[in-house]
């Protein structure tokens, strides 16, 4: 599967289209942004111009704070947990970078049981797109819903 098209990436302003991003990448799109604005602290700029000329898929780009675009895909028609996870990734890379160049923490999203060592994993669990500890294999929160994961986060310490 192809990342983010870092040949492509250019800098600029990040000039927002009149347009839409597509539907069902908008629909992959919206956990991950949810799961950043309470998690991360760092929010890209959606810009719906399409990088990609495939008919099956559809392209955005995200910017961050300093201007670099980072472009992100998904195939479109197919089943949206998959869409979710392949985007979960993208977003992940785009999280990391835009983390390190503010001297952040580049580890997005920080696993509640091993949190300075990985970040979680996107994965397909029980037809549901979900944050896993890769180590434990364990499922975290559905992708979507790190915001309820902080609650918890306390009685991992135990765990920790
Ligand atoms: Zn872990």
């Amino acid at each position: 599967m192809g990342g983010a098209p870092r040949d492509r990436r250019h800098r600029g302003r990040g000039t927002r289209h009149a347009g839409q991003v597509h539907p069902e990448l908008e629909a992959a799109l919206a956990p991950l942004l949810a799961d950043l604005d309470v998690s991360c602290g760092v929010l890209p700029l959606v810009d719906d111009k399409s990088w990609q000329d495939d008919p099956d898929a559809a392209s955005c780009w995200l910017f961050s704070p300093d201007g670099t675009g980072t472009g992100v895909w998904i195939p479109t028609g197919q089943r949206e947990v998959e869409q979710v996870v392949m985007l979960a990734d993208q977003v992940q890379e785009w999280a990391v970078e835009s983390l390190w160049m503010l001297d952040r923490s580049a580890s997005w999203p920080a696993c509640p049981y091993h949190p300075k060592r990985h970040p979680l994993a996107a994965r397909e669990q029980a037809e549901q797109a979900v944050w896993t500890c890769p180590v434990l294999q364990e499922r975290i929160c559905a992708v979507g819903a790190l915001s309820r994961t902080r609650i918890r986060r306390r009685k991992l310490r135990h765990h920790a």
